[in-house]
């Protein structure tokens, strides 16, 4: 499974306040790969809530 955030996020920080283990947002969200498998639950919460669906899961 792979996390991307396309070049759409706005950086409003949803996502980290969602799953803050595998985003941080600064300017943009970033993502921490290496913690994406012990937390889909929140990746797939955080992609739902993204306001410009820029989380792409793959
Ligand atoms: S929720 Fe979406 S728009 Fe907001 S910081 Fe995260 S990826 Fe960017």
């Amino acid at each position: 499974m792979t996390v991307k955030v396309n070049e759409s996020c706005i950086g409003c920080g949803a996502c980290e306040s969602i799953c803050d283990a595998v985003f941080s947002v600064d300017g943009i969200a970033q993502v921490e790969e290496s913690a994406v498998a012990d937390n889909m639950d929140c990746v797939k919460e955080a992609a739902d809530a993204c306001p410009v669906s820029a989380i792409e899961i793959e």
